[in-house]
């Protein structure tokens, strides 16, 4: 019988102490705004939900909408008054993009200072380097409810399943940063049963629904399921079959619930840490 990872319990408490921490800021609120590019309307949802959690917590947030035929040239030229512009904070630019802008040259743009999903080369550097760095909110969510739970790392065998920039390798670079020993799979890995069957801690970021069984994990592991599939049925699911792996592992995230609602907390998390920095002159 396993231990529920509640993240939208701990986004709770993480949302409760950003707002005590804001009302104890001098000075102007931390201020965060997100670009969209088109109008994909699952990005509208991402987006609203952003901007909700920001004046949840007292952040200043602004929404740019902009229509789908904006150029790259254009789109960098916004993001760069965005950067002399000291009342923002945090500037992210919401994804996916559409084809005709490069998301490399975009996240490069934006001042490592205000990279609040932590996606800028510096930034990735910083985090590979054990270095403080604004660090991806959804890995950065991860290692903070592990901790909650005190859920010991140093030392474990972590397995992340997914090779992406913005879970899975971000998830390798923390977990190693916590002492944890770290493998990465992805879809050319050749043995991934038997993988994750050592693994104490086993990260999945695939986008398949419910592709990890209870025969694949090992007894009394942690399980971190990341994934948001919808279902032949049209509910969401994550990429762990979650009935079937929770009475095998010790302590599982359900979906929903789970990571999800940590990424928007970790968001504000990174855009309060931009805002400090500032205040600090480190920019
Ligand atoms: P990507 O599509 O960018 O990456 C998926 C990764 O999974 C790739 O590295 C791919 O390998 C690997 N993969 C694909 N098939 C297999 C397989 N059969 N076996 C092993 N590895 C495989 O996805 P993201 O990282 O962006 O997202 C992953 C999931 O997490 C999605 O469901 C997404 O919706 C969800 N997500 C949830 C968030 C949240 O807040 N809860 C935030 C971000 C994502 P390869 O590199 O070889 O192609």
């Amino acid at each position: 019988m396993a231990i529920v990872l509640s993240g939208r319990k701990f986004a709770k408490v993480v949302r409760l102490s950003l707002k005590k921490r804001v009302g104890q800021l001098e000075g102007p609120p931390p201020g965060l705004t997100v670009i969209m590019v088109g109008d994909d309307p699952a990005s509208k949802v991402y987006v609203g939900a952003k901007e909700r959690a920001c004046k949840k917590v007292g952040f200043n947030s602004n929404v740019i909408s902009l229509p789908l035929e904006t150029s790259e040239e254009e789109l960098l030229e916004l993001v760069d008054s965005l950067n002399e512009d000291v009342s923002v904070h945090g500037i992210l630019v919401q994804l996916p993009l559409p084809d005709h802008i490069s998301v490399h040259r975009i996240a490069s743009s934006v001042l490592p200072e205000k990279d609040v999903d932590g996606f800028h080369p510096v930034n990735v550097g910083k985090l590979w380097r054990g270095e403080e760095g604004l660090f991806p909110c959804t890995p950065s969510g991860i290692v903070a409810l592990l901790k909650h739970h005190k859920i010991q790392m140093v030392g474990r065998n972590a397995l992340i399943v997914g090779r992406s920039n913005i879970v899975g390798k971000p998830m390798a670079a923390l977990l190693l940063r916590e002492n944890c020993t770290v493998t990465i799979a992805h879809s050319r890995t050749t043995d991934l049963k038997e993988l994750c069957a050592k693994a104490d801690i086993l990260v999945v970021a695939v986008g398949i629904a419910e592709m990890i069984k209870s025969d694949w994990v090992k007894s009394g592991s942690v399980v971190i399921d990341v994934g948001m599939n919808t279902d032949a049925h049209g509910k969401l699911v994550g990429d762990v079959d979650y009935e079937d792996v929770f009475d095998s592992c010790s302590a599982i995230t359900p979906v929903p619930g789970g990571v999800g609602p940590l990424t928007i907390a970790f968001l504000l998390e990174n855009t309060l840490k931009a805002r400090v920095s500032a205040l600090f002159g480190n920019r």
